[in-house]
């Protein structure tokens, strides 16, 4: 039987693995379990959250003073199939990288190289995470949703989700809408379809894969993704070296090219053979502006791979990961903010959370 629990730990639901407790707690399996949530939480008159894997979140060591709701809807099924394309139904519970490893055992391609990313579908599609030019928005074809202020049913198709980097409907109007599933229509293949252009100093399909041979099959793309990830300490799976932390805690947003003349004539000034060794750190982009690797512009400072304050630091793989050693939300917190002063103060921009800082006074 549904139950709406209380003083629920988000520790435990957190890959921080930091977070007081939830002052009711639920997980839905169905599309009553919801509405009845809701209903709960307006009549109390508390606000709600909605959880996924909490990958990408800070929560407070307060907790939250409210009903989180985790919808635990779960399943991978086919609708429809052809030889050309496979029609996917998932709940928005079922673990995102569970549906990649499902997707290439069955031939469906698009998105493979977003192994081993932690998160649910449902956080997946609000976040429209992505990877190594591929967006889990990428083959959306509708999205299922409860309307939390109408007290509706909805369903969405991709044109209404506005999906962009990092960015869709559901993210711009958070708190508003619970997912609870989508459709996607995969292309059927055994190997990868295009070659991938990103590039940095730890990938490199054209090393990886050189033209002058085949296509690589899913699974190997799949493999050579999650050995990557493992090295960046980007992974958390059994047989990786894995961290408490919410991935990369900051993105930056491109910048115009004065101030990016501005910061290469720092970093050449501070050290040039560090600016020369992490390269490629900026990538030129269509509308003239320029985007610059945050971890980059973080290991001129002293917070750098492997930097240590009590229990919580920075992951010794990767500059951009905050990693907690078994501290609180507080000291993740206040580390964040000393990383973005620190770069705020030498080049002039500012580091932007993208991590979701919960239960926190405003
Ligand atoms: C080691 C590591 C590596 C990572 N690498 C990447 C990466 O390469 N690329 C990338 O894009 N991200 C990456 N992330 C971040 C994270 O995995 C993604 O943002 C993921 O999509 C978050 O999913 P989640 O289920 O954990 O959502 P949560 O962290 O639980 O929630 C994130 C947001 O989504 C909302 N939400 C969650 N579920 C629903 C739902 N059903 N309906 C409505 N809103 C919902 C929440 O309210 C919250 O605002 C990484 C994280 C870690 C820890």
């Amino acid at each position: 039987m549904f139950q709406i629990e209380e003083n629920v730990s988000l520790a435990q639901f957190t890959t921080f693995g930091v977070g007081g407790p939830a002052r009711y707690f639920c997980e839905p399996k169905n599309r009553e379990d919801v509405t009845y949530a809701y209903t709960f939480a307006k009549e109390k008159r508390i606000p709600v959250f909605i959880l996924g894997a909490g990958s990408n979140l800070l929560v407070s060591d307060d907790g939250y003073a409210g009903l989180v709701i985790k919808p635990a809807f779960a399943g991978v099924s086919i609708r429809e199939e052809n030889d050309a394309a496979v029609s996917v139904y998932i709940g928005a519970g079922e673990m995102w990288d569970r549906f990649v490893s499902w997707a290439v055992e069955h031939n469906c391609a698009g998105i493979e190289c977003l192994s081993g990313i932690p998160g649910t579908v449902g956080g997946f599609i609000f976040e429209n995470a992505g990877a190594y030019r591929q967006n889990c928005s990428d083959y959306i074809v509708t999205i299922d949703a409860f309307d939390t202020k109408e007290g509706t049913w909805r369903t969405f198709s991709k044109d209404e989700s506005d999906f962009s980097y990092h960015m869709s409907f559901f993210k711009k109007n958070a708190g508003h809408y619970c997912i609870v599933g989508a459709r996607l229509d995969l292309p059927r293949s055994g190997t990868v379809r295009t070659r991938c252009m990103y590039k940095d100093n730890k990938f490199d399909f054209s090393k990886l894969f050189p033209e002058t041979e085949p296509m690589p099959s899913l699974v190997e793309m799949r493999e050579a993704i999650l050995r990557v990830r493992g090295d960046k300490g980007m992974l958390i799976m059994d047989g990786f070296e894995s961290f408490k932390s919410a991935g990369s805690f900051f993105g930056l947003p491109p910048v115009s090219r004065e101030k990016f003349l501005e910061i290469e004539q720092t970093v050449n000034t501070i050290d040039k053979k560090k600016t020369l060794e992490l390269s490629p750190w900026y990538w030129e982009q269509n509308d003239g502006t320029i985007k610059i690797a945050p971890a980059f512009l973080l290991e001129f400072t002293e917070f750098v791979k492997g930097y240590r304050r009590g229990n919580v630091g920075i992951s010794p793989k990767h500059s951009l990961a905050v990693i907690n050693y078994g501290g609180t939300a507080y000291e993740i917190k206040n580390l964040a903010e000393n990383m973005q002063a620190k770069v705020f103060e030498l080049f002039g921009v500012h580091l932007v959370p993208e991590v979701t800082y919960v239960g926190f006074p405003a």
